[in-house]
């Protein structure tokens, strides 16, 4: 059975995300959404939101499970059985780090090979960063995470901002 492993912070999930999990998803018998929990970032959504929010999104998606580790990437997915982890590439900008990450985990260990999927156009510009500025002037995020958690996201910025309770 092959397993993958999609890591990231996903703070919050958006399209973009959603698009390389489902084209993911029809590579490999199972894929592994996986939030890597960086103890020195604090995010809008903690680890246990961030994954209660991907497994909302995902729940139509048979062949995908969503976790949450704070292992090393490599440990993980030795621990699971997974071979094979997925990044997605946006930008040149995306490439150097990506690169020098898969040779390392690489080394950790030799089982594990990293495959990149090329981002859909409509996507190359998206990440949580610049969802998380969208939400902080109130702009309608239609389009940019999926509809389903939309309100959450605008929500929690309202919050963090002070204007709700
Ligand atoms: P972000 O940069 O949005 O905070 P993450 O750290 O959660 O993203 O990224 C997890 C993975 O998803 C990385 O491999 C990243 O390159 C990829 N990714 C993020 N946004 C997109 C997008 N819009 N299109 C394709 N891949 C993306």
């Amino acid at each position: 059975m092959s397993i993958a492993i999609y890591p990231g912070s996903f703070d919050p999930v958006t399209l973009g995300h959603l698009n390389i999990i489902r084209r993911a998803a029809s590579c490999f018998d199972q894929l592994i959404v996986c939030v890597m929990v960086n103890s020195a970032k604090q995010g809008m959504f903690t680890p246990e939101e961030r994954a209660d929010l991907l497994r909302r999104v995902t729940g139509n998606l048979p062949n995908v499970e969503v976790d949450r580790s704070n292992e090393l990437l490599a440990s993980y997915a030795r621990r699971r059985g997974a071979t094979v982890v997925v990044k997605g590439l946006r930008a040149v900008s995306d490439y150097e780090q990506e690169v020098q990450m898969a040779v390392i985990n690489r080394k950790l260990n030799p089982q594990l090979e990293t495959m990149f999927l090329a981002s859909s156009d409509r996507y190359t510009y998206l990440s949580s960063t610049i969802v998380k500025e969208m939400a902080r002037y109130g702009a309608n995020l239609a389009g940019f995470v999926p509809p389903e958690i939309e309100e959450d996201v605008a929500r929690r910025m309202r919050i963090i901002q002070g204007k709700e309770g």
